[in-house]
């Protein structure tokens, strides 16, 4: 029987091998926001479109495009999964839990979020153990956040 590891392995790699939600989306009306780990040499860019204002605006669809590490690229393709279809308070409160287990500082982790599944995004929880790659893991939710920001506060 293959162990967790292995487990984590596997999924890592089909997303890499396999990403979701690959591509581009027309903009406007669809955000359009660059990325990049300098650290690594990883970019991505976050294509979006929401309905609906604060919290209660819902992620009708979004596209990944870029290039980069095994680590950014299954991430992104993992982050596009958890957030498709889901409202922004839900999406915050994934990106704090998936935040906290990448050891990020300064992020406490709120009573109500400990009820938070990741599912897949639990495969990454490995990559703490390389302060180097957890970087190359948030980039993607970094890159996300900025979108909702765009796609909330449009600038007139
Ligand atoms: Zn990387």
């Amino acid at each position: 029987m293959p162990g967790l590891e292995d487990l984590y392995r596997e999924i890592i790699l089909d997303h890499y091998r396999t990403p979701r939600n690959r591509g581009e989306l027309e903009t406007p009306p669809a955000v359009k926001i660059d990325g990049h780990n300098p650290l690594c040499g990883d970019e991505i860019t976050v294509y979006l479109t929401v309905d609906g204002t604060g919290d209660d605006a819902v992620v009708t669809d979004i596209k990944i495009g870029g290039q980069g590490c095994s680590i950014s690229q299954s991430s992104a393709s993992m982050m596009t999964k958890a957030v498709m279809g889901k409202p922004v308070s839900e999406i915050n409160a994934v990106m704090r839990r998936f935040k906290t287990m990448m050891g990020i500082d300064g992020i406490e982790m709120a009573d109500a979020d400990s009820e938070v599944d990741l599912g897949e995004l639990e495969a990454l929880q490995g990559v703490v153990k390389f302060p180097v790659r957890i970087k190359c893991a948030v980039l993607s939710w970094n890159t996300l956040s900025n979108a909702l920001d765009a796609a909330l506060n449009p600038v007139e």
